[in-house]
C-alpha cells in the first residue's frame, strides 16, 4: 500500500502529483471465497479489513450492489459517542469509541475524527435526575461523562435560545470524548486498507439469492452489471443495514425483529463557526446538530415513522426538524438549507443491534443499527470479523444476539419497547 504522509504530499507537490495510484480496483469475482461479506457500507468494509488484519483471512470478497458508501455509511450525520447505560451496549460502544481514537493511524487515512463533545440538553428536573443516573452508571463503567450547569453551558455555547419560557434549559450532560468523523473517509480508509491486505471489493453486484447444500449456505446468487452469476463461500456475513429483512428472508432466517424506516439529514450553506460540539435537543421530539469542517450546519431528527425502502424522506418530518431548530437555535433562521437526503434504517425492536452467528450454518448477521450504526463502524467490523473467524462472539458483542428476543433479555436502552419510531 502506498503510504500517506506529509513527506509524500511534499514530494507529490514537487513532482507534479504523478505518484497517486488508485487505492482499490475492479476485481473479477473468484469462484470461491473463504468469506463473503454482503454490503459495502462501513460495517462490511470494516469487517473485511479486520478479517484480514486480525485473523489472517484474506480470501474475502465484499459484495456491494451499488457503490462504496452509497448507503447509510455515506448519508449519516456522523455522530460518534458511547454514552450508553445498559450492559451489552455499554461495552460494545465503548470498545468502538476506543477503536475510533486510533483509527486514522491504524488505516493511515485521515478519517477526521474530532472529539468535540456530545452535549445532551435537559429541560426539567426529572430529566436531569434520570440522565444523572445514566451518566453515573457510565462513569462506573469507565466511560467519560459530566454535567454542565446552565452557567457553564451559556459560557460554552452562547447561541442557544436560553431566554424562552417554553423549554427552560436545566443544563446538559456531556460526553467530552464523543464527536464526529468524515463518513466518506471512513469508508475509503477501510476500503483502501482492506484492498491492500488482498480483499476483493466488488461493486455494482447485487446479491439476489443464496445457494444451499444440506441446509447450509454455500454461496450467493448475484447480478453484476446486469449479468447473473454465482459465487461460492465457506461463510457469508450480511451487513446490509436497512435491507437486512429482505435478504435474511431469502436466506431462510424468517421474520427478524426489525423494521425498515428512513431517516433524513440536512445540511445548510457554510457559515462561520458557531457550534463547536454536537448538540442534542429532546425538548420537541428529537433534534441533533453539529457544524462540519466546511462550515455547513449538519442536522437531523426523528425517523419518518412509516416503513419504506425509499432513500428519500417526506415533508412532515422536515417541518418538525426545522421547528426544533428554530426553537433551540433561532439564530439559524435566515441560513439557507443546501441539501437534504435520507437513508434506509434497520430499526430493531429494542433499539439495540445484533452481531451474531445464526441457526443457518454458514450465515452470520450484523444488523439492527437504528439511528446509531455509524459510531459503531469500527466496533461492528472488529467484533463481526471475530465472530465469523472464530465461530464465537468477541467479549464486546457477546450480548448482541438474536436469542435475547427469544429469551426476553432485551437491551432496551430507551425503555420504549418494540416501537422503532421511539428508539
Ligand atoms: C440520515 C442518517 C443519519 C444518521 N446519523 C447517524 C449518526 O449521526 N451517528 C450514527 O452513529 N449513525 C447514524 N446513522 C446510522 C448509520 O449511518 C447506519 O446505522 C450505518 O451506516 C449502517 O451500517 P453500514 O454503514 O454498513 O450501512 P450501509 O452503508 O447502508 O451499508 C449497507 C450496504 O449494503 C448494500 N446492499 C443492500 N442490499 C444488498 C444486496 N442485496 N446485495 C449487495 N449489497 C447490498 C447497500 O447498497 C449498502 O451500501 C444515520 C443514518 C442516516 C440515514
Amino acid at each position: 500500500m502506498q503510504r500517506y504522509s506529509a513527506l509524500a504530499v511534499l514530494w507529490g507537490g514537487l513532482t507534479g502529483q504523478t505518484h497517486w495510484k488508485p487505492v482499490w480496483g475492479r476485481p473479477e469475482p473468484k469462484g470461491h471465497y473463504d468469506v463473503i461479506i454482503v454490503g459495502g457500507g462501513g460495517h462490511g468494509l470494516a469487517t473485511a479489513y479486520y478479517l484480514a488484519k486480525e485473523h489472517g483471512i484474506t480470501n474475502v470478497a465484499v459484495i456491494e450492489k451499488g457503490w462504496l458508501g452509497g448507503g447509510n455509511a455515506g448519508r449519516n450525520t456522523t455522530i460518534i459517542r458511547s454514552n450508553y447505560m445498559i450492559e451489552g451496549n455499554t461495552e460494545f460502544y465503548e470498545h468502538s469509541l476506543k477503536l475510533w481514537e486510533n483509527l486514522s493511524q491504524e488505516l493511515n487515512f485521515n478519517v477526521m475524527f474530532s472529539q468535540r463533545a456530545h452535549v445532551s440538553l435537559v429541560f426539567s428536573a426529572a430529566e436531569r435526575d434520570a440522565t444523572a443516573r445514566r451518566y453515573n452508571l457510565m462513569r462506573l463503567n469507565g466511560i467519560d461523562g459530566e454535567f454542565w450547569d446552565p452557567a457553564e453551558l451559556r459560557r460554552r455555547i452562547p447561541h442557544l435560545n436560553y431566554d424562552q419560557g417554553r423549554f427552560e434549559i436545566f443544563g446538559a450532560y456531556v460526553q467530552p470524548r464523543a464527536g464526529t468523523a468524515r463518513h466518506d473517509a471512513v469508508n475509503w480508509g477501510y476500503a483502501r486498507a482492506a484492498t491492500a491486505l488482498g480483499i476483493d471489493i466488488i461493486q455494482n453486484c447485487e446479491v439476489t439469492g443464496f445457494i444451499r447444500r444440506a441446509g447450509a449456505l454455500i454461496g450467493v446468487e448475484t447480478r453484476r452489471d446486469g449479468v447473473a452469476g454465482e459465487i461460492y463461500a465457506d461463510k457469508i456475513g450480511l451487513a446490509v443495514a436497512g435491507h437486512t429483512s429482505v435478504l435474511a428472508h431469502k436466506a431462510g432466517l424468517g421474520k427478524l425483529p426489525l423494521e425498515t424506516h428512513k431517516l433524513q439529514a440536512y445540511v445548510s450553506e457554510p457559515i462561520k463557526p458557531i457550534v463547536d460540539q454536537v448538540i442534542v435537543f429532546g425538548g420537541v421530539g428529537h433534534f441533533y446538530i453539529s457544524q462540519s469542517d466546511k462550515g455547513g450546519m449538519v442536522f437531523g431528527g426523528d425517523l419518518d415513522s412509516y416503513n419504506s425502502y425509499a432513500q428519500k424522506g417526506n415533508l412532515p418530518v422536515y417541518q418538525n426538524v426545522m421547528a426544533a431548530c428554530m426553537q433551540i437555535l433561532p439564530c439559524l433562521g435566515r441560513v439557507k438549507l443546501l441539501r437534504q437526503w435520507a437513508g434506509v434504517m434497520d430499526m430493531s425492536m429494542d433499539g439495540s443491534p445484533f452481531i451474531t452467528k445464526t441457526d443457518i450454518p454458514g450465515l452470520y448477521l450484523n444488523a439492527g443499527w437504528c439511528y446509531g450504526g455509524f459510531k459503531a463502524t469500527p466496533g461492528s467490523g472488529h467484533t463481526f470479523a471475530h465472530t465469523i473467524a472464530r465461530d464465537e462472539p468477541h467479549w464486546a458483542n457477546a450480548r448482541l444476539t438474536l436469542e435475547r428476543y427469544r429469551e426476553g433479555r432485551l437491551i432496551d436502552e430507551s425503555g420504549h419497547g418494540p416501537v422503532p419510531k421511539l428508539h
